[in-house]
């Protein structure tokens, strides 16, 4: 466990195998674990059950400040409620998954999110060890301070295969297809509005493509303890700054 808080953020695209990797990483270093996917789908189920248009999106936007979520950060037990109803597999529904690039695209949501999952760490490091944090957008804009910063990628091949077999236990050419929609356009409408295919400067690149779950979770932990026994110099002139 580490002495002060730290907050370990990985982005990926779908089917990186982000999720389940900062699942078990949090677990591992006994730390906090958001997903702020789930944040965006919780919305996204929200708006789909109150009739908002989700092309409105002063509506939507209107939501995301007010909606009731309840999110929990036990990476043993990570819950997701909304008015006090546990959304948690309805959530990952085929059509909640078809929607979210509509509420995720709007910017004004990602205003909201992001003062959300910022007050989310603070609340986590304040209270224990700090935490581990997922999503697209997490070491370039919400924690872009963050202690450890990763990009898990994988080829689009991989990423296809892993996601059929969760969402139909198959890889063959029929779950490809039916998983197509989720993945490949998903992610495009995604990187509109954030850059999680390439690592910015700082961030480590983890490929997943040849790794197991096992391999993808070492090769975090490694970096992240590599990087606290030698953590950055900085020289007298860089200000401390890195
Ligand atoms: O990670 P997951 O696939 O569950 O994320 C669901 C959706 O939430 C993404 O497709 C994306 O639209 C949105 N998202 C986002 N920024 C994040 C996390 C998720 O836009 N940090």
């Amino acid at each position: 466990m580490p002495d002060t808080p730290i907050t370990i953020a990985i982005d990926g695209p779908s089917g990186s195998g982000k999720s389940s990797v900062s699942r078990q990483v949090a677990r591992q270093l006994g730390l906090s674990y958001l997903d702020t996917g789930a944040m965006y789908r919780a919305l996204t189920w929200w708006c789909l059950q109150q009739g908002v248009d989700l092309t409105d999106s002063q509506e939507v936007a209107e939501q995301a400040r007010t909606f009731p979520l309840e999110i929990g950060t036990d990476p043993d037990a990570p819950t997701v409620h909304v008015g006090g109803t546990d959304v948690a597999a309805a959530i990952r529904e085929t059509s909640v998954s078809e929607q979210v690039s509509h509420i995720a695209t709007n910017l004004e949501v990602r205003a909201t999110m992001r003062d959300q999952q910022r007050q989310l760490i603070a609340d986590a490091r304040h209270a224990g060890s700090g935490i581990v944090v997922e999503g697209r957008d997490i070491t370039t804009v919400i924690a872009p301070d963050a202690e450890h910063r990763f990009l898990l990628t994988a080829s689009e091949e991989a990423r296809l295969a892993r996601r059929a077999k969760e969402l139909f236990s198959s890889d063959d050419a029929e779950a490809i297809e039916a998983t197509h929609d989720q993945i490949v356009r998903r992610d495009a409408a995604d990187a509109t509005v954030s850059a999680f295919f390439e690592p910015a400067p700082g961030v480590v690149g983890i490929d997943t493509s040849d790794l197991t779950f096992e391999q993808s979770v070492a090769a975090v932990l490694d970096a992240v303890h590599a990087a606290s026994a030698h953590p950055p110099v900085h020289t007298p002139d860089d200000g401390g700054n890195r």
